[in-house]
């Protein structure tokens, strides 16, 4: 009857937007709704990314550009991973695309034959396994425990490869978890994968400039060099410059998978926004002292929140070491009864619990593929992360 393919069947929409579309109904409805749902930071994107964004438009940049982006952005981003990250990579190694999203689309689309298999460390990012199904892949799903940091292991890694895997997913700081890898902990990963060339990484770095405690960022490309011809490193500026929005991320990576993502993009989206190409050149080349004061922001909101969550009986926080999220573990909730007499009988029904009781939008850890926990974004101002932390205080403190 419907005229939707069958390749739909396999993928449900983004948990984190409908958290956020739940609590904006309530919202519509005159319910006051603390809106935790949706990851993106609440900064405006710094004026001098604004002005460069604007004068390119004037100047006419307003064309297609190739479909790896303009020579400026590859030259930009080359420029940022060898400043950063301390990776050596030349122009022709770059993709651009419209963030880091589609960057991972693109790539199990020029990879995945049905059946190959895509490792994701859980909890994980709501699309991944997501654009594994829709793209034929199947993903397998590594459970990586709160008490060994929610970090992928060497041996939990080495149990999950089998003849079919074609990638590894590995995210740091990630999300939801906000779990960070040392340079000791990627390299006992690469052990285990030089022992299975069939293996490709997607190291997503988006996160990279929101670590905390005076972590030091080391890319996977940097950790593990020998594994430089399977790696992809992806990144984008949605995150480090506030600027979701303008759609640009980006990757590095082998000659034959850039090769055949810049074909995909030549066939699909063309090319990213000329404008905000010209935005991301002045986000990478520009002055980055906004890109700390952010993360000096992140850092004292992931403090209150810690502090704020740790006073609730009934929940648990370990400090996220990066990211603006909180993934707050409710297991001693489960089983207990609201005081209209429902059953929360899973994270999910806590997650409907506290935006009906509590007024609070978040999201549950169904949607990460880790039990029972539910993820808050600690990207809002201190004063609303504190009046949220006191409703969930009461909403949890109501149940039996
Ligand atoms: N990777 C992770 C881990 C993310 O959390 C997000 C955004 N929520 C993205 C990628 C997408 O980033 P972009 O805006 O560049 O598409």
């Amino acid at each position: 009857m419907s005229y939707i393919s069958s390749r739909l069947a396999v993928i449900k929409p983004s948990a984190s937007m409908a958290a956020s579309q739940a609590a904006k109904a309530l919202r519509a409805k005159g319910v006051d709704v603390i809106d935790l749902g949706l990851g993106e930071p609440d900064f405006p994107t710094p004026a001098h990314i604004i002005e460069a964004a604007y004068q390119a438009a004037k100047a006419g940049q307003t064309l297609y550009t190739g479909a790896n982006g303009t020579p400026e952005i590859r030259a930009a981003i080359v420029g940022k991973f060898e400043r950063e990250n301390g990776l050596d990579y030349s122009p022709d190694d770059i993709v651009v695309a419209n963030g880091a999203k589609q960057i991972i689309f693109n790539a199990l689309m020029a990879t995945l034959e049905t059946g190959d298999e895509a490792i994701l460390p859980a909890p994980y990012f709501v699309s991944y396994p997501e654009m594994v199904k829709l793209l034929g892949g199947t993903p397998v799903i590594v459970e990586c425990p709160e008490a060994s940091g929610f970090r992928l292991t060497a041996e939990l890694l080495e149990k999950a490869i089998t003849p079919r895997t074609k990638w590894l997913f590995l995210n740091m700081p990630g999300n939801p978890s906000g779990a960070a890898y040392s340079q000791a902990e990627l390299q006992a990963l690469g052990a285990v994968l030089a022992r299975h060339p069939q293996v490709l990484v997607l190291s997503d770095e988006i996160y990279e400039h929101i670590l905390f405690d005076g972590r030091e960022f080391i890319s996977f490309g940097k950790a593990c060099p020998e594994l430089r011809e399977r790696s992809l490193i992806v990144n984008g500026v949605s995150k480090a410059y506030a600027m979701t929005g303008w759609r640009v991320g980006y990757a590095a990576g082998p000659a034959p998978l850039v090769k055949a993502m810049n074909t995909i993009q030549s066939q699909s989206v063309t090319s990213v926004c000329s404008i905000a190409q010209a935005a991301t050149v002045a986000a990478l080349n520009g002055p980055q002292d906004e890109v700390s004061r952010f993360r000096k922001a992140f850092e004292a909101r992931r403090n209150l929140v810690v502090e704020g969550i740790r006073k609730v009986n009934g929940l648990s926080l370990s400090p996220p070491e990066g990211a603006f999220y909180a993934y707050i573990g409710c297991a001693s909730l489960i089983g207990r009864k609201t005081p209209k007499g429902e059953i929360l009988a899973d994270d999910t029904a806590v997650a409907a619990y506290l935006l009906n009781e509590g007024r609070v939008a978040s999201v549950p850890g169904a949607a990460y593929g880790l039990l029972p926990y539910f993820r808050i974004s600690t990207a809002t101002s201190e004063d609303v992360l504190s009046e949220a932390i006191a409703r969930i205080k009461t909403a949890v403190g109501q149940v039996e």
